[in-house]
C-alpha cells in the first residue's frame, strides 16, 4: 500500500514542474508584507543611537565620531522596533531580503557630510 503511494508521488513529479527555482537566477516575489531587511537613508541618520538601544539582539552599532552605522544581519530578526524608534525616520524595513552573506561581517553605512539641520520657523 505504502509502495502505491510512493509511486504515485514519483509519477505525479515526474510530469510536473520542480517545485523549486533556479536561485539566484530566478528569485521568488516579496509578499507585499514581507518585512525583509532593515535599510537606511545614511544621510538622514544624527547618530542618536535610539535604534541600537531598542535593538532587542544587539544587532545595531552606531559609531558617531565616525558617523557610522552598521547593522549584523545574522543577529537582525526583523522585529522592526529600530525603525519604529528612528526620530529621524531613515529606517525602514525593505520589501526584499538582504543578499546571502558568505562571512560573518556587518553592514557598514558611513555618512560622509553631517545630516543638514532640520529648518524650523520662529513660534508667532
Ligand atoms: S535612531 Fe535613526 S537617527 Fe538615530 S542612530 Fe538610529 S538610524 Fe540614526
Ligand atoms: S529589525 Fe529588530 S532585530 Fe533587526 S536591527 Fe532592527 S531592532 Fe534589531
Amino acid at each position: 500500500m505504502a509502495q502505491m503511494s510512493i509511486l504515485k508521488i514519483v509519477g505525479r513529479s515526474l510530469f510536473s514542474k520542480p517545485v523549486t527555482r533556479r536561485f539566484p537566477f530566478v528569485k521568488r516575489d516579496a509578499y507585499p508584507a514581507t518585512r525583509g531587511h532593515v535599510a537606511i537613508e545614511i544621510g538622514k541618520c544624527i547618530f542618536c543611537s535610539i535604534c541600537a538601544k531598542k535593538c532587542p539582539t544587539d544587532a545595531i552599532v552606531v559609531a558617531k565620531p565616525d558617523r557610522n552605522w552598521s547593522i549584523d544581519r545574522l543577529r537582525c530578526i526583523a522585529c522592526g522596533a529600530c525603525v519604529d524608534a528612528c526620530p529621524k525616520k531613515c529606517l525602514a524595513m525593505a520589501n526584499s531580503y538582504a543578499p546571502a552573506a558568505i562571512e560573518k561581517k556587518s553592514d557598514l553605512f558611513h555618512q560622509e557630510t553631517p545630516a543638514a539641520p532640520v529648518e524650523t520657523k520662529p513660534a508667532g
